[in-house]
């Protein structure tokens, strides 16, 4: 089955069994007020769809700021979702076809901070047998003053307390200011969970864009892991404030990852008529593309989204979200 991105009529965030798949706006921050609205109608719509609303749900989250390829790599998602004979294999999801999805939305909206997902729920079969449900989600926020750098992190704070996997997506390297700004959404989430003696999240990917340093840590999730200890390393001798990020990072998260990805080719990052073809991509992209995305989303690497210990299907994750926004709505 393939779904093409449609402009939605109107408001209608109807998703009608046989709409067209598309990017649907769960959570939106209001910048003027610096509010937070759940459309709860549009989650339900999509969460408490018969053949997805019993199942346990998996959550891979995108999130980042503005205008670095987040949308670009979802659509590589949903290709791979798409393409179920040719998972295994992981290459030939590259199909030599305009790119269609979260990005391709021709031009004229605005950027908003706030948390979007895919309205296609999908269900995969692992090889026990097992059913899962599949949702991806983007989220975004811009970092430009001290009250969107708030809104973000509530925004990043739900996305990350409702997802399984958090992948962070960054540019060229993990610098200090993204460390602070995580530490800022996960202390929001902490306080969110505060009861629960459990690490509040789950897995954290650290994907860095355009890595320029192959020959320091080599591309993939080797070279990425080892960076990210270097990176997050506490030392004797770092200042007070610095050492308390990296403690606080790794108390949060039960399992954290770094992945190195290379730079796209300047057809990529500079045309403003690219549309997503393969052809014009570099070759060095694609293959550690076509590793990366069934890291997160091969069957049997699924990880289901556990709060307090126990797995949650898609219904119950409707009712955590609508508890989760009343706290930041407070
Ligand atoms: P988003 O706002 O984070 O969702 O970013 P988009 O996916 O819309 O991409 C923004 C721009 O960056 C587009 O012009 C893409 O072609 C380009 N782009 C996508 N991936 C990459 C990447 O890995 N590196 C660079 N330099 N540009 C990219
Ligand atoms: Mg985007």
């Amino acid at each position: 089955m393939l779904s093409i991105y449609l402009k939605s009529p109107g408001q209608n965030n109807t998703v009608a069994a046989k709409e067209a798949a598309r990017p649907i706006q769960i959570v939106l921050a209001n910048e003027e007020e610096h509010s937070f609205e759940l459309d709860e109608a549009a989650l339900e719509n999509i969460l408490l769809q018969d053949h997805v609303k019993d199942l346990n749900v998996v959550v891979v989250s995108v999130a980042g700021a503005f205008r670095k390829g987040k949308s670009f790599l979802l659509d590589f998602m949903l290709r791979y979702m798409h393409n179920p004979v040719t998972k295994c294999t992981g290459s030939s999801f590259f199909l030599d076809e305009p790119l269609s999805g979260f990005s391709w939305r021709g031009g004229c909206e605005r950027e908003t901070t706030g948390i979007q997902a895919w309205s296609e729920v999908f269900v995969v079969e692992r090889s026990d047998g097992s059913k899962v449900a599949v949702l991806l989600v983007d989220t975004q926020g811009a970092f430009d003053s001290q009250s969107t750098i708030k809104d973000c992190a509530t925004v990043f704070a739900l996305s990350t307390m409702t997802s399984s996997v958090q992948v962070y997506n960054l540019t060229q390297n993990v610098q200090e200011d993204d460390l602070q700004h995580l530490q800022l959404f996960t202390e929001y989430g902490r306080l969110a969970m505060e009861e629960i003696y459990l690490k509040p999240f789950q897995s954290l990917m650290f994907l860095i864009r355009d890595w320029c340093y192959p020959y320091e840590h080599g591309y993939g999730l080797e070279g990425g892991n080892a960076f990210l200890k270097k990176r997050l390393q506490v030392k004797q001798n770092q200042h007070e404030e610095l050492q308390n990020v990296r403690k606080h990072i790794h108390s949060c998260f039960s399992n954290i990852g770094c992945f190195l990805q290379p730079h796209p080719g300047l057809k990529v990052a500079t045309n403003p008529y690219f549309d997503g073809r393969l052809r014009d991509i570099d070759d060095d992209f694609k293959t550690h593309l076509a590793e990366l995305v069934p890291l997160l989303l091969a069957p049997d690497r699924l990880v289901e989204k556990e709060i307090g210990g126990n797995k949650v299907t898609c219904r119950d994750l409707v009712e955590y979200f609508k508890s989760y926004i009343k706290i930041y709505q407070g």
